[in-house]
């Protein structure tokens, strides 16, 4: 989670309220041209200090659009023209001149833009996508522009044009919504029951006679009833989460998640969603597992959606069974949504298949988990067998003895294995070797967990990306 006391800097995203508001605009060139068209476009009443105005601030000042107010910068000039403007944007060519109306503007405690000077600048104008009310502004705090508009280039191909008319029809309803359930949580499901139903696609069609009679239908059929999601969350990227995992994390009131889960996955979850932590570690338990039950039990009787969060897939080794008999046992309704499990992920993130035609005909995912007093209890003659692959995950602890039960089962001393450590995390660690050197090579490399094993012919297929690849395969 990203730690709250952490800041990359003091710049807060606001929207600003600029229809009938008067902002000063200092510059009336090429500069200015931009930042002019867009504050019309907000139908802002904008002043203009400058020396000369190009022909199109021209055109504009001719016609009424803007109001020429001075010629000359000088203080006492901006001073006199600033008192009562909400903005100011130093949109000179001469840098030196916009530190100036910066200095006055702040002074005068007016927020000020100078351009491309984050320093003096009170406010920066982000990069924007406008559909119709809604606006995302992407925005660096001046530290990289262009980064900022190769994000807005990506997210620009995702919002849909038709968000704009959503939008406006959303916006024109809310009086009616709010009269009509005045308990926010209930509204919160009547708007998401709308949006990502069929009456959104109405009323992204403009079928407006559709889209409200299915709203009547939503409003008086919604009631809060909690629910359960299990979910899985992959094993560490965050790019492998499911989309639906991701709308489900958005959708949360709270989330109960495991150790399994990288930080990096809590950023996506809403920001108002409750965080619980149940994590578990190799004996010692967090929380115990009937406890986890009847807290999931609990918290959706009390109306919640809550959002399970396991990592890997929450059917392989996840324990999601036990989770969903005991949702079933008190009537409690779930879904479950599969991830991407570890041994997949490690996989691909280290070039190992886990499947080939030449060695490996079926796969065999097994527990190391010892029990208590040690042992471990694994079918031995049907895994120490040659064209298979053998993926075992919490076996980092029990790895000197089940290298040694598989040799000891008949497979060669030589026979290629391997631990990932991490896998598809950015620290992500391999060591190769084979079943009689692996828990030595894993030792001396410190392998800490979670790590999983792979033993059998295919870790000798291992390739990796010629280049470093952007994303997955590397050493
Ligand atoms: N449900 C999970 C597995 C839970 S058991 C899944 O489908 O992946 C926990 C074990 O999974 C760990 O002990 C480790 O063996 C393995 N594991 C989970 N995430 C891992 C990762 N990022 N890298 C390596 N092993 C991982």
């Amino acid at each position: 989670m990203t730690d709250p006391t952490h800041s990359d800097g003091g710049w807060f995203p606001l929207s600003v309220r600029l229809d009938g508001v008067r902002v000063l605009v200092v510059g009336g060139g090429e500069i200015a041209v931009n930042k002019i068209r867009l504050l019309l476009a907000h139908a802002a009443r904008v002043e203009i200090v400058a020396a000369a105005l190009n022909e199109l601030v021209a055109a504009w000042a001719a016609a009424g659009t803007v109001v020429h107010v001075a010629h000359d910068a000088t203080e006492a000039v901006l001073r006199h023209a600033m008192p009562g403007c909400r903005l100011v944007y130093a949109a000179t060519d001469d840098r030196a001149v916009n530190r100036q109306v910066a200095a006055v503007a702040d002074d005068l405690n007016i927020p000020v833009c100078a351009v491309d000077d984050p320093d003096p600048s009170s406010f920066i104008t982000p990069a924007q996508i406008h559909r119709g009310p809604v606006r995302i502004a992407i925005s660096t705090g001046g530290a990289a522009p262009v980064l900022a508009r190769r994000l807005r280039t990506a997210i620009e191909a995702t919002v849909p044009e038709d968000t704009a008319v959503l939008a406006r029809y959303l916006r024109d309803r809310r009086a009616r919504v709010v009269a009509a359930c005045p308990d926010v949580a209930l509204r919160r499901r009547v708007w998401e029951a709308f949006i990502d139903g069929p009456g959104g696609h109405a009323a992204r069609a403009e079928d407006f006679e559709r889209a409200d009679s299915i709203l009547d239908a939503v409003i008086a059929g919604t009631e809060v009833t909690g629910e359960v999601w299990l979910v899985g969350a992959g094993p560490g990227d965050p790019d492998l989460l499911t989309m639906r995992a991701l709308t489900l994390m958005q959708n949360a009131d709270s989330v109960l998640y495991d150790k399994l889960v990288a930080p990096g996955l809590l950023d996506r979850i809403r920001r108002d969603a409750e965080l619980v932590y149940v994590g578990k570690q190799a004996n010692r338990h967090t929380m115990p597992q009937d406890e986890i039950n009847s807290e999931l039990v609990r918290r959706a009787r009390r109306g919640e959606r809550v959002l399970r969060l396991k990592g890997g897939d929450p059917f392989i080794f996840g324990r999601g069974g036990e989770e969903i008999e005991a949702l079933l046992h008190d009537n409690i309704p779930f879904q479950v949504v599969p991830g991407i499990t570890a041994a997949s992920g490690c996989a691909s993130y280290s070039g190992i298949p886990l499947t080939h035609r030449d060695c490996a005909q079926s796969c065999l995912f097994v527990t190391g988990h010892a029990r208590a007093d040690g042992g471990l209890d694994l079918p031995w003659d049907r895994m120490a067998r040659q064209g298979q692959t053998i993926v075992i995950y919490m076996g980092v602890g029990a790895l000197p003895a089940l290298c040694a039960e598989l040799i000891a089962h008949g497979l060669p001393p030589d026979w290629p294995a391997a631990v990932i450590e991490r896998g598809t995390l950015p620290d992500q660690r391999v060591v190769e070797a084979t079943l009689a050197t692996l828990a030595d090579a894993a030792k001396d490399a410190a392998i800490g967990t979670p790590a999983l094993i792979f033993v059998g012919e295919v870790v000798r297929h291992r390739v990796i990306s010629p280049r470093p690849a952007f994303r997955g395969v590397s050493a």
